[in-house]
């Protein structure tokens, strides 16, 4: 494997994209000022006006139309891809798909989920026909990440578009090519830019904040969210936080373990590991611990890092995160720990190769905190009541997986993640009528399904009289009698049950 220095330049207007697999250079990109920001949020305003105009079935024939776009040139788009994040190009098809999945989902079902309907007014209020709608927003920023640079991107720019917004989206300075890609294919369906991609670094997202924007969806890192949600503070901009996750994969006694045992290891290994709802902490009974662990170890051995085009898993993409993944490894040994797999040597300059780690404390930051790496920790428990424990203990809180023959939903109720997968890892995200967002630390908001369409609209409730009213109670002309058959009423309605 020859691996070359990094080449990239970078100046006050530009910067460049580097292959992570070679350290060469992909693309130069734009980075755009505070003003070039402010410039695409003003074209994105009068854009919404217009998108917002069209029915949602005349948005649903556009947003196909990019869809079929995206869908002929998929290729492209994952090689695009690769380029960027090193990831093997079957990985990257995937994603695409994926997200080219939820497009179609968002498009389909806005008008459902989002469109006026009648919702009963109550007996106090029964001469009152209600209903609700779901108003877009108008322009929405999006602030996205270099892991899964379309798939999660996707979650909120479609749901957004879906729902009558327009998005100005910033993409991770490690894949502004995607972004950028994504951009011009828009440009070529929709008649205004409703879809528009500002590249640049921090300081580019920073200024998508402050731009008076109606909404920030963003992910990334929990420490950026807080800067995010401050200097979105300023303006009441609201904001949706998908900030990463260190979530467990349970394993019951009666679980079938094979099953379990190649869940853990692609949760754990795709990507290289760079996955916000990746598997990163394994708990497992102590009934089936040891064959666990013996075939955990056997089946990640077949896993490699390497630059060959048919690796299953590719470089780190954030030069950066190498660092993390290191001390996270040396922390666990320290504290006590065991690499029954590879070890601090298997962190390289660019690859890093799969490392299991057992017995160690839970109080190690290879246990807290996100390691975004091709590690997993496994640890023996004696019931699912502690499995459920240790996995709640987290301060982060995105997704889960159980395996489990018996208990599976049991097991899963009690977890307080957004996601959890039985018998299975990360299958909830490719289904896009189910909601995907974390608790704590791992944000809040949601993307996908009905709540993600939600997520970028405000209810408008309208309440029309339909008749006079039995009970006249909203004026000044109220009578006495009036309040007295109220009483009654509320003590027939709601009386029953309370202490006499
Ligand atoms: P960051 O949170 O720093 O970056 C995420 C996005 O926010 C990028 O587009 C970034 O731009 C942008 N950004 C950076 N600073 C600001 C700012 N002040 N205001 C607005 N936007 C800003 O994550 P990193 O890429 O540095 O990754 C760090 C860690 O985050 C990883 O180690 C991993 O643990 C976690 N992570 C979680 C992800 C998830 O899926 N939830 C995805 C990626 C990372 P730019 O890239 O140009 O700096």
């Amino acid at each position: 494997m020859t691996i070359t220095e990094p080449t990239g330049t970078r100046s006050a207007t530009s910067f460049d994209s580097l292959n992570p697999r070679t350290g060469e250079v992909v693309a130069s990109h734009p980075i755009a000022s505070e003003a070039d920001v402010q410039a695409a949020v003003a074209r994105a305003r009068e854009a919404a006006a217009w998108w917002s105009g069209q029915s949602f079935a005349e948005r649903k024939v556009l947003l196909n139309a990019w869809k079929g776009v995206i869908t002929n040139r998929i290729d492209e788009l994952a090689s695009v891809m690769q380029a960027e994040t090193g990831k093997p190009h079957g990985d990257a098809m995937l994603e695409c798909a994926l997200a080219i999945d939820h497009l179609a989902w968002a498009a389909g079902h806005a008008s459902k989920v989002l469109k006026r309907r009648t919702v009963p007014s109550g007996l106090v209020m029964a001469n009152q026909k209600a209903t609700v709608e779901y108003q877009p927003l108008g322009v929405v920023g999006v602030i996205g990440p270099w892991n899964y640079p379309v798939f999660t991107p996707m979650g909120s720019i479609a749901y957004a578009l879906a729902a009558g917004n327009a998005v100005v989206f910033k993409p991770s300075e490690y894949t502004p090519g995607v972004g950028a890609w994504l951009a011009a294919t828009a440009a070529e369906v929709f008649d205004q830019p409703v879809f528009q991609v500002v590249t640049g670094l921090g300081e580019t997202g920073a200024a998508l904040c402050r731009s008076g924007v109606n909404k920030v969806a963003f992910t990334g890192s929990t420490a950026t969210g807080k800067r995010v949600m401050a200097a979105c503070a300023e303006t009441l901009t609201p904001v949706l936080i998908e900030a990463g996750g260190k979530d467990a994969l349970i394993v019951d006694a009666d679980a079938d373990v094979a099953a379990a045992v190649d869940g853990a290891v692609w949760g754990a290994n795709a990507n290289a590991g760079q996955t916000c709802a990746g598997v990163e902490r394994v708990y497992v009974h102590e009934r089936v611990y040891d064959d666990f662990l013996a075939q955990v170890i056997a089946r990640t051995k077949e896993v490699h890092a390497t630059n060959d085009a048919d690796a299953k898993i590719g470089p780190i993409t954030m030069p950066s995160q190498i660092d993390i993944i290191k001390r996270h490894i040396d922390d666990a040994i320290a504290s006590g720990g065991t690499a029954v797999l590879g070890g601090p040597e298997s962190v390289g300059e660019r690859f890093v190769q799969p490392v299991i780690l057992v017995d160690v404390p839970e109080s190690s930051s290879a246990v807290t905190e996100e390691t975004f790496g091709p590690t997993m920790t496994v640890t023996k428990v004696s019931s699912m009541a502690e499995a459920v424990a240790l996995t709640n203990a987290s301060k982060y809180a995105l997704g889960s997986s159980v395996f489990s023959k018996r208990n599976g939903m049991r097991i899963a109720e009690q977890l307080r993640v957004g996601m959890t997968a039985i018998n299975g890892v990360i299958t909830f995200a490719g289904v896009p009528s189910l909601p995907f967002g974390g608790v704590g630390d791992s944000g809040f908001g949601r993307i996908h399904g009905p709540d993600g369409l939600k997520e970028f609209t405000y209810a408008h409730a309208i309440t029309k009289q339909r008749m006079k009213p039995l009970l006249a109670l909203t004026t000044f002309q109220r009578t006495e009698k009036a309040e007295q058959q109220l009483g009654k009423l509320i003590g027939v309605l709601h009386g029953r049950g309370g202490p006499k």
